[in-house]
């Protein structure tokens, strides 16, 4: 199988805040660079995808994959948050890591470490087989790197029942809040634990399938898997 090569023109380091992205709430967590940005869509791979439908929003738990400046979103073609977004129906996708919980010695400062992006967009339609195929790959490499290689590629059945959508990351906010928490000057004498639990993700150990044939070892880039 082979992939059409796409050559893209280098971005400018950082995202434009527009009217729409700008942080306003604790506006120096608002980060814009594309680094931030890139660090944070890598280490997820579950985003949430908002759209209206007749005046009604939604807000669909999906995973996702990047490639470059343009997020990839699959799923079967029968979905009706895919279908819609096929439609040029625009879309809010965020994403959020959760690094570890604040603990104050108040109630009102208790907080979170969270690392989220929002994206607002419109999606476009993946047609070129070649596209699409490739953002397969990225997807599953997203998820869980080196798996591709060694899976049973989609059929041309398998590619038909499956809708990807593309899209572009262009008007993009980062917000990060990092570090033990912020208590007002007089609580700091009060006798209550305080700082942060922090919440990694951690895998356990794999379970493998009851009919997996007893002499397939665990593959080597599962051992020692990290996001
Ligand atoms: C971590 C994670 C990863 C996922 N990854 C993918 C993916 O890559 N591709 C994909 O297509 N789907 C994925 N899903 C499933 C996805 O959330 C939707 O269920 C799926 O897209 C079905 O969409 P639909 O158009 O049939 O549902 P809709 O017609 O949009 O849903 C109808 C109603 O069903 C309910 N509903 C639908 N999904 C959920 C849900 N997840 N939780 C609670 N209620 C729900 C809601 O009330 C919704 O209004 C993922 C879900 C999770 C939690």
């Amino acid at each position: 199988m082979s992939y059409e090569v796409r050559i893209e023109t280098k971005p400018m380091s950082t995202f434009t805040p527009t009217t729409r992205t700008q942080v306003k709430r604790l506006p120096k967590r608002g980060a814009y660079d594309r680094e931030t940005v890139r660090k944070i869509l890598d280490e997820a791979f579950v985003c949430h995808v908002g759209f209206v439908v007749d005046g009604q929003p939604y807000v669909i738990p999906t995973n996702f994959g990047r490639s470059g400046e343009t997020l990839y979103l699959h799923g079967s073609a029968a979905s009706r948050m895919l279908r819609t977004l096929s439609e040029g129906v625009p879309v809010c996708v965020t994403i959020t890591l959760t690094d570890g919980l604040v603990l104050a010695r108040s109630a009102f400062h208790h907080s979170v470490n969270y690392r989220s992006v929002v994206v607002l967009g419109t999606a476009r339609l993946v047609v070129d087989p070649a596209e699409k195929m490739e953002a397969l790959r990225l997807f599953t490499e997203h998820i869980m790197k080196g798996r591709w290689e060694e899976i049973r590629w989609p059929s041309e059945q398998e590619m038909k029942a499956t809708t990807v959508l593309a899209l572009p990351l262009e008007e993009v906010s980062a917000k990060v809040r990092m570090g033990g928490p912020i208590d007002d000057e007089e609580d700091y004498s009060l006798p209550v634990w305080a700082g942060v639990l922090p919440l990694p993700v951690v895998p356990a150990e794999p379970v493998a399938d009851a009919r997996l044939n007893t002499d397939t070892k665990v593959p080597a880039y599962m051992k020692g898997y990290k996001r």
